[in-house]
């Protein structure tokens, strides 16, 4: 990127990777990690400000849409079992 490029308003990181023991190098079979970063809600694309939002990569209203969406799904599938 050159010095003088604007650094643009929407960024996104993304890291995955396995987790190993920091002691002994050993893989932890099972536990995929993915570390995630977002300037911009991933679900409605709006500019993220608040710290906490930009590490979920998700704003507070979208959050609570998707949590709600979750728990009317799991409740769903309880009343048909
Ligand atoms: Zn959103």
């Amino acid at each position: 990127m050159d010095a003088n490029e604007k650094i643009p308003t929407a960024i996104e990181l993304t890291i995955t990777g396995k987790l190993t023991r920091a002691d002994t190098g050993e893989p932890l079979r099972g536990v995929p990690v993915e570390l995630h970063v977002s300037t911009v809600c991933r679900v409605c694309g709006r500019a993220l400000s608040v710290p906490e939002s930009v590490k979920r990569g998700i704003g507070p209203t979208c959050l609570k849409r998707v949590n709600q969406a979750v728990k009317d799904y799991k409740e769903t599938e309880e009343a048909e079992v």
